[in-house]
C-alpha cells in the first residue's frame, strides 16, 4: 500500500480563501479583525514564527502587530503590555510567543490574557471548555489536526487513536477533542509518553498514530498498522551538508518507512504546520466575529 498524503499546504489555503471572504464581509460592517503577537528576546526560530503568522494574516486581511522586546525585559512590563491589548478594541488576539526567557513564568502570562482574545488557545478556561466539549477557542495544532481529518473524511470514531506526546498545547488537547461524543470525534484513546512502556506495541494497535514528541524520525515502518493513518507533528532539523542551510526538516515519522504501511500520511513540512497557522487566523476571525 502507498499511502495517500494529506495536503495540510493545500487544506490550509482552502481555509484562508474561506476566511479571507469572512474578514471582507466584517470589513464591509467597519471591523477589521487584529491579532497582536508578542515576541520577547532574540530566539530565530520564534522571529520565523512570529514573521509567518504576521504575513498570514496580513494576506487575508487581518490586521498583524508585532510587538518585539529585548530578553531581559521586566516580567512588570510584559504584564502591562498584555493588559493593554487586553483592552484595545482594535485587537481581537493576542499571542505570546514561547518560549519566553526564563526569568518569565510563561503560565504566568497565559493567564493574563483575556479569554475571549486567547487565539492560541492555551488559556485554561479554553483547555476546560476544550475538555467539556464546548464551543470555545481551541489549541491550535490539534484543531487543525481535526480539521485536517474532517476535510479528508477521516472519521475517527469507534476507531484506536494513539497519540504520542502529552504536551498541554499538542498531546492533551488533542485527546480531549477525540474522546469527545460528537461527530468527528468519539475516538478511543491512548496518549504515549517517555514513561510509556513498549511503544511500538501501542502503535502497532493504532487505527490513528499521530505523533508530537520532537524526536526525528521516531516511528518506524514496523510501527504501523497497515492501512492507519499517520499523523505527524513534529518538526525537527536534522543535520544535512546537502542542503545550503546545512540542515533539513523533518517530522518525529520515519516517512519513508511509514507511508508504505499508511493509508494516509502527513509529510513534513506541509502537513500540520500549515494547519496551525491556519487555525490561528480562524480563530482570530471567530473572535473579531464577537464585536457584531
Ligand atoms: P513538548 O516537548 O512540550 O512535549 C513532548 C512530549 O513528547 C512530552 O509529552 C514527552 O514526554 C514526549 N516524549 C519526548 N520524547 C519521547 C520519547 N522518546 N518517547 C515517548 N515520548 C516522548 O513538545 P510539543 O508537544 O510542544 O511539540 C512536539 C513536537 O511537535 C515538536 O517537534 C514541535 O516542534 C512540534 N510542534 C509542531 C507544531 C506544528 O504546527 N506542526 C506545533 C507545535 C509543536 P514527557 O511528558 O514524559 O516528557
Amino acid at each position: 500500500m502507498t499511502a495517500t498524503i494529506i495536503s495540510g499546504k493545500k487544506i490550509a489555503k482552502e481555509i484562508k480563501e474561506e476566511l479571507k471572504i469572512k474578514v471582507e464581509s466584517l470589513k464591509a460592517r467597519g471591523i477589521t479583525p487584529g491579532l497582536a503577537a508578542v515576541l520577547v528576546g532574540e530566539d530565530p526560530p520564534s522571529a520565523t514564527y512570529v514573521r509567518s503568522k504576521a504575513r498570514a494574516c496580513e494576506k487575508i486581511g487581518i490586521y498583524s502587530e508585532v510587538i518585539k522586546r529585548p530578553g531581559d525585559i521586566a516580567a512588570e512590563d510584559l504584564i502591562a503590555i498584555i493588559k493593554d491589548l487586553n483592552v484595545r478594541n482594535d485587537i481581537d488576539g493576542i499571542l505570546v510567543q514561547s518560549p519566553l526567557p526564563k526569568h518569565i513564568d510563561e503560565q504566568a502570562m497565559t493567564l493574563l490574557i483575556d479569554p475571549k482574545k486567547d487565539v492560541d488557545g492555551f488559556h485554561p478556561f479554553n483547555v476546560g471548555m476544550t475538555l467539556i466539549g464546548r464551543p470555545t477557542f481551541r489549541s491550535c495544532t490539534p484543531y487543525g489536526i481535526m480539521e485536517l481529518m474532517r476535510r479528508y473524511e477521516i472519521d475517527p470514531a469507534g476507531k484506536e487513536v494513539v497519540i504520542l506526546g502529552r504536551s498541554n498545547i499538542v498531546g492533551k488537547p488533542m485527546g480531549a477533542m477525540l474522546v469527545q461524543k460528537a461527530e468527528g470525534a468519539n475516538a478511543t484513546v491512548t496518549m504515549a509518553h517517555s514513561r510509556t512502556g513498549d511503544i511500538p506495541d501501542i502503535c502497532r494497535r493504532a487505527d490513528i498514530l499521530i505523533a508530537a514528541i520532537g524526536q526525528a524520525e521516531f516511528v518506524k515502518g514496523d510501527w504501523i498498522k497497515d492501512g492507519a493513518v499517520v499523523i505527524d507533528v513534529g518538526i525537527n532539523r536534522i543535520n544535512d551538508s546537502s542542503k545550503e542551510k546545512g540542515y533539513r526538516l523533518c517530522g518525529d515519522v520515519d516517512f519513508a518507512e511509514c507511508e508504505k504501511k499508511a493509508s494516509f500520511i502527513t509529510p513534513v513540512p506541509g502537513g500540520v504546520g500549515p494547519m496551525t497557522i491556519a487555525m490561528l487566523l480562524t480563530n482570530t476571525v471567530k473572535s473579531a466575529e464577537g464585536r457584531l
